[in-house]
């Protein structure tokens, strides 16, 4: 019989993760024929899956063997026709442009030529909130929305009962408690609160333009990484081909980000910050840069501090963790959500393959082989830095 077989899986937050936890889990089961099902809930803050239209970023995800973070992989590998739907939807251009203050003549282009087969496709840009609402839409358990996660407690011994609680002072018990709640996880942070998130000393500045009636013809190319005068970096790319983001990035200390996001929350403040701040930060910078500010939404803006962390090991019965909530990733990296996909699909095959005798022995193997990977991914993008 299935270790799953009856069990009860809480997953806290339901964001790119937590979802494809769900959507391969109710595969994986399914396709092993257990029963009975497992229960498997999502709780996410989020009041709704729309709750974050029109706001947010696009990002790469990579077919890569080698590196372990192939987040397109494990989509390809669900085989729900995620792949296919999503590259129907996937921005344009296939080059990253590295520039410095000319975007005409960048010093560098990285282009993948497109092959024959369609499913050879090794990286694709997508918005975020597109990803999620494909992979929402293929989970059938319980999502439980606008429930805000605030405190667990480990089950006393292997096989125990976990606690999960809520902000309305609700609670729920289950056999395993998954802990998917991103980079400034609550959960982690009542269970582990020695295990926090590192600065990278960056503060990254994001804003997004209105729907544009056209692309400017840079951005249907790809992406742009520009270097200024004053040691502000600038990123720029298209969002669900008919909007564009850029983001501004520089040297700044920790509290940098939360003061922004202070301003941003006035609607007349953020205005009078993207006038004149931002024009200030992006002084150097040619079109389109200009016109994506004058056509940028105030209220879109969003800051970012960079933050990173090492997985950390984890002895709490019945308690397992994924994604950014375990191992954040700075955005630089482009890593964070290829890496959340492949822990969510690892994880669900640990828990299905008939090797395990219990729940905690695949969660204590999914996270021997894990830990090692994202190790190996922040190595990969942040020992040149920190030096
Ligand atoms: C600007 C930017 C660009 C990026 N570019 C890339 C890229 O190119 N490639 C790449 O791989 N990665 C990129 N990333 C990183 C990537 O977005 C994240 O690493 C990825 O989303 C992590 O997935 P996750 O499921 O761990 O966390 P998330 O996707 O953040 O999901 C966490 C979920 O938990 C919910 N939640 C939080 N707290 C609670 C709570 N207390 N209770 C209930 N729910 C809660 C949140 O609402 C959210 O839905 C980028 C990030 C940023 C900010």
């Amino acid at each position: 019989m299935s270790i799953l077989a009856g069990k009860h899986i809480c997953i806290a937050g339901a964001g790119i993760g937590g979802t494809c936890l769900a959507v391969a889990l109710e595969k994986a089961c399914k396709d092993s024929s257990i029963s009975p099902l497992p229960k498997i809930e999502l709780f996410e803050r989020d009041a709704s899956s729309s709750a974050r239209q029109g706001v947010g970023y696009s990002f790469n995800l990579r077919d890569h063997q080698d590196t372990g973070s192939g987040g397109l992989k494990v989509l390809k590998d669900l085989e729900l026709g995620i792949f296919e739907e999503l590259a129907q939807c996937q921005e344009p251009g296939n080059t990253m442009h590295l520039c410095l203050q000319n975007f005409k003549q960048p010093l560098i282009q990285v282009a993948r030529a497109p092959g024959e087969d369609p499913r050879a496709q090794e990286l694709m840009r997508i918005s975020r909130s597109q990803l999620r609402q494909t992979l929402l839409y293929r989970v059938t358990s319980g999502i439980h929305w606008g429930k805000v996660c605030t405190s667990a407690v480990p089950a006393a011994k292997p096989g125990g009962h976990v606690q999960l609680g809520f902000s309305d002072g609700s609670a729920v018990n289950c056999d395993l408690l998954v802990v998917a709640d991103g980079t400034r996880s609550k959960l982690r942070a009542c269970l582990l609160p020695r295990e926090t998130n590192s600065y990278a000393g960056i503060c990254m500045l994001m804003g997004r333009t209105e729907q544009l009636k056209e692309l400017p013809p840079e951005l249907l190319k790809g992406q742009y990484l520009a270097m200024g005068q004053r040691g502000v970096a600038l990123f720029m790319c298209s969002v669900e081909k008919t909007t564009a983001m850029w983001s501004l990035s520089w040297k700044a200390p920790e509290s940098t980000s939360a003061e922004l996001n202070a301003i941003f929350q006035d609607p007349s403040a953020a205005q009078e910050y993207l006038t004149h701040e931002v024009q200030e930060l992006a002084k150097g910078f040619p079109e389109p840069l200009p016109s994506l500010l004058h056509a940028t939404k105030a209220t879109s803006m969003v800051s970012y501090p960079c933050m990173d962390k090492l997985p950390h090991p984890n002895h709490d019965n019945g308690v397992v963790y994924l994604g950014d909530a375990w191992h954040p990733m700075s955005p630089f990296s482009g890593s964070g959500a290829n890496m959340a996909l492949v822990d969510a699909w690892e994880l669900a095959q640990q828990l299905v393959t008939g090797r395990h005798t219990c729940i905690q022995e695949a969660i204590d193997a999914y996270a021997t082989h894990a830990a090692p990977r994202a190790r190996g991914e922040q190595d990969l993008w942040w020992s040149a830095w920190r030096k």
